[in-house]
């Protein structure tokens, strides 16, 4: 017993040392916050993206980020600011980030009181914002949103808002090709170990060059063994202007049994889902996708949404019409929706494709094989091929019909 009452007495004397220590020094950090693990931001011709890391998740309101006007007599530029409480930041982001990209000067985090840090965004130009919050890791996401240089290269910025209205009429050129996880996230881990990075990147190589011999333009969201997060994934693919993006997966299964092909596109509105898929892909343990779906269904995906599923069901068929041609039974597990974060793109239709199941004895083999690999890719660059077709026909006609009404008037 005596050690106990030893032990608690020493516990008490020093949760007394604990609280008067910060009293004195007035920058203490107090016990049981979280930290500012990263702060990183990209910039993409229609906007900027902020990303502050934490070390704990926290719930912000869609109001909580506050603008401020510019003070001229203090020199202070416009600015946004967000209060994120139970965040430990110190002095370490104090000086800032500059960014200096023609719509953000810079960000600041400072410690606003001692249970809460302020992320402050100066502005050299602003339209609109959108805030949402991510987990594993846990981060707030800040997109700027502003015409960056309205006197200098007026043709860029204005293409690239009017490729986001006209989704359906415009051609289909640049595919961006995105091969799941890498680098120190290896994805699923099939028999004999397989790692669905590798599969991925491997699979993903073929498609490009597939894709290319059909004199599409790819871009690759990663071509080696690294890591690259979910929302620099996006950035990317935006950044590149692509017109369609794909992002290649393999499945995995505590079911050993189960195998098959399945295509997903992006839904942020159901409520009925397949989440261990969406879980892993998203990186998120499954409880957490219920905040992910939140996040994803305040955001507009509506337009893409419609192409994303069209996308889906013509890759999809060519995929299983395809592969049946060479290989007997190749399971077809259907279209399906999912909150997958990477499909979260307004201005391009959207898909994720699982190649199969790396837990699956036979599956996992042939997916390891260089020539079942060559052909999936061929199919999805053919389901890619009639995309764009269907995508000529459908701008043909509405020119067509536009014309004739012009011609009546
Ligand atoms: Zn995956």
């Amino acid at each position: 017993m005596k050690p106990l009452y030893d032990s608690l007495t020493r516990r008490v004397g020093l949760a007394a040392i604990l609280l008067c220590v910060p009293l004195l020094l007035g920058a203490e950090r107090p016990k049981g916050l979280g930290d500012v693990q990263d702060v990183r931001t990209w910039s993409y011709p229609d906007y900027t993206r902020v990303v502050v890391e934490l070390t704990r998740s926290v719930d912000l309101a869609e109001d909580a980020l506050v603008r401020l006007a510019a003070n001229q007599g203090a020199g202070r530029p416009e600015r946004l600011y967000v209060d994120v409480p139970g965040i430990w930041v110190g002095r370490q982001y104090v000086d800032g980030l500059p960014v200096g990209d023609g719509l953000l000067e810079g960000v600041r985090i400072g410690q606003n009181t001692r249970y809460a840090s302020r992320i402050v965004i100066d502005l050299q130009r602003y339209g609109h914002h959108r805030m949402f919050t991510l987990r594993s890791p846990d981060r707030v996401v800040i997109d700027i949103y502003g015409d960056r240089r309205p006197d200098k290269e007026p043709g860029a910025s204005h293409s690239s808002s009017a490729k986001r209205l006209s989704m359906a009429s415009r051609p289909i050129r640049k595919v961006v090709i995105d091969p799941g996880h890498g680098g120190r996230d290896p994805g699923a881990i099939g028999v004999g170990g397989v790692r669905e990075k590798d599969i991925n990147l491997r699979l993903s190589k073929l498609l490009a060059r597939r894709l290319r011999a059909r004199s599409f333009e790819v871009v690759l969201t990663r071509e080696d063994d690294r890591y690259v997060d979910l929302e620099e994934r996006t950035v990317i693919a935006e950044s590149a202007g692509g017109d369609l993006f794909v992002s290649i997966h393999a499945n995995a299964a505590r079911n050993k049994s189960l195998r098959g092909i399945e295509v997903y596109y992006l839904d942020a509105g159901h409520r009925r889902h397949n989440l261990d898929v969406a879980a892993r892909e998203n990186g998120v343990p499954r409880g957490q996708l219920d905040d992910l779906q939140t996040t994803l269904s305040r955001l507009r995906v509506a337009e893409a949404s419609h192409h994303s599923k069209t996308l889906a069901d013509t890759v999809h068929h060519d995929l299983i019409h395809g592969l049946s041609q060479t290989y007997s039974s190749v399971p077809d597990l259907g279209v399906k929706q999912g909150p997958f974060y990477v499909l979260f793109m307004s201005s391009m239709p959207s898909i994720l494709v699982e190649t199969g199941f790396l837990t699956h004895r036979k599956e996992s083999k042939l997916l390891r094989s260089e020539r079942y690999l060559d052909t999936v890719a061929a199919q999805i660059a053919a389901g890619i091929g009639h995309y764009r077709t269907r995508n000529r026909q459908i701008t043909a006609e509405a020119a067509a019909s536009r014309k004739a009404r012009t011609e009546a008037r």
